[in-house]
């Protein structure tokens, strides 16, 4: 019976990670849909970036309250889950509180465990009542509604379900910790600062009654994180574990370098170089099949895992000052439908086995509109602003050259600007004979 235990929690153990690792695949496949991009460069500033910013958490903080809040539950879930390292011990082998032989140093780790739990219980109801009672702006967003809002709260229920199952299992194992004369396997060991104050509700239970809550919560707990990482792969929350390669392989050029596209910039010098041989046969491969995007597979690879890593946090729409003037465009909207598009083309080759059979659809157009490309003023306070480095304006920009380039569709003015800029060298409408001019004014 005893071997019955293990021999379920291992089998739990492989379908949880089992079923993680298969999706991790689809993800990473996914991501390989976009066209190629160098980011092994500058290898120190990388590791720094990623340390800073995902580690360290030190964009969140620019917005003081959330920051906070944020870094209780992440450092609450990252460390509270070291635990989960003892529990699969205990779990695969039949042990009980395996590490309980650190002595003093285990009853500090359960303490501070208890201690985080709690705040992150704090912090998830504020959380909560940011998102559900006051409103805050960025979180009643039109972005939001539907899945993403009930994503946004389904993930606080997830941790106050798993730290009250946490505090629980603790409260009845210090119970049966306590009962005169010993109970079973139950030998002191941790400290339970939180803990020991639940554990009053057991006085006058039956042992036997508390041990079953005990097991009961122990199993729940274990399940819960196992379904919890699971559920990762369907929610915004992929950031706990994207955020990493994330601010890793972000774009380190100063903001606003845009990339130029080297068959124009040819094009560019040949026009401004009245020496130059305009008959001078380009290299096959200078000119690319496809200028920009108009769809995900013309983005590059960082763009998507950009998409995958949004928190959905908003952060970059209630910064823009295209969305704050009632413009159509919210940035966070971008990385949304990029990322629900790269889901449809990944469940595509999923049915087609293994290819993509064009499903007339395309990231432009049918989740992207124009309308809310040219309402982006590339002020780049949308990547300014995202606590995860994610740039929102370098899809806005492609899909853009995708429109002026393949299909000539830049709005009136910019059309008249870009014509007058290839026939008269300026933006204005007159003969480059007559740019002088001013000077004989008087
Ligand atoms: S760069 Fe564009 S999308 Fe980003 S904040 Fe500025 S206007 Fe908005
Ligand atoms: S792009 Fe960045 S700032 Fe915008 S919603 Fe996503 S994570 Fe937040």
């Amino acid at each position: 019976m005893h071997y019955l235990d293990n021999i379920l929690f291992a089998i739990l153990l492989l379908l949880g990670v089992g079923y993680f690792t298969l999706n991790c695949k689809k993800i990473l496949r996914n991501i390989r849909l976009g066209k190629e991009v160098n980011r092994s460069d500058r290898k120190g500033d990388r590791w720094k970036n990623m340390a800073m910013i995902a580690l360290g958490q030190s964009k969140m903080v620019k917005r003081p309250v959330a920051g906070i809040l944020h870094i209780i539950v992440y450092v609450g879930f990252v460390v509270i889950n070291i635990e989960v390292l003892e529990i699969i011990i205990d779990g695969l082998f039949g042990t009980h509180r395996v590490f309980s032989f650190l002595g003093p140093v285990y009853n500090v780790l359960i303490g501070s465990f208890e201690i985080l739990a709690f705040l992150v219980l704090v912090a998830v109801i504020i959380f909560y009542i940011r998102r559900n009672i006051i409103n805050l702006k960025r979180f009643v967003h039109s972005d939001l509604k539907g899945w993403p809002k009930s994503d946004g709260n389904i993930i606080l229920y997830f941790e106050v379900v798993l730290m009250t199952l946490f505090l629980t299992m603790n409260a009845a194992d210090f119970h049966l910790q306590n009962v005169s004369g010993g109970f079973m396997h139950f030998h002191t060991a941790g400290s339970f600062p939180i803990s020991q104050y639940i554990a009053v509700l057991f006085e006058g239970v039956p042992n036997a009654t508390v041990y079953v809550i005990e097991r009961a919560a122990w199993w729940l707990h274990i399940a819960g994180i196992l379904v919890f990482l699971n559920y990762l792969y369907f929610s915004k929350h992929l950031h706990i574990l994207l955020a990493f390669p994330n601010t890793y392989f972000a774009d380190l050029n100063p903001k606003g370098q845009f990339e130029n596209l080297e068959a124009v910039t040819n094009e560019v010098k040949l026009m401004m170089d009245p020496n130059a041989d305009p008959y001078a046969a380009a290299p096959a491969d200078a000119v690319p099949t496809k200028f920009g995007a108009s769809d995900v597979q013309d983005l590059n690879w960082v763009q998507l895992l950009n998409a995958y890593t949004c928190t959905e946090c908003g952060r970059c729409t209630s910064a823009c000052p295209a969305n704050q003037t009632g413009k159509k465009l919210s940035p966070r909207k971008i990385m949304m439908d990029t990322r629900d598009r790269m889901e449809e083309v990944g469940k595509n080759i999923d049915a087609n086995k293994g290819v993509f059979i064009p499903d007339n659809k395309t990231l432009l157009n049918d989740y992207i509109t124009a309308e809310e490309l040219w309402a982006c003023t590339t002020c780049n306070a949308c990547v300014e602003e995202c606590p995860v480095n994610i740039s929102p304006l370098s899809i806005i920009m492609e899909m853009r050259q995708y429109l002026v380039m393949e299909q000539s569709a830049a709005p009136m003015p910019l059309n008249a600007m870009m014509t007058n800029i290839e026939n008269n060298g300026a933006p204005w409408q007159y003969s480059q004979q007559d740019r002088l001019n001013w000077k004989d004014e008087n």
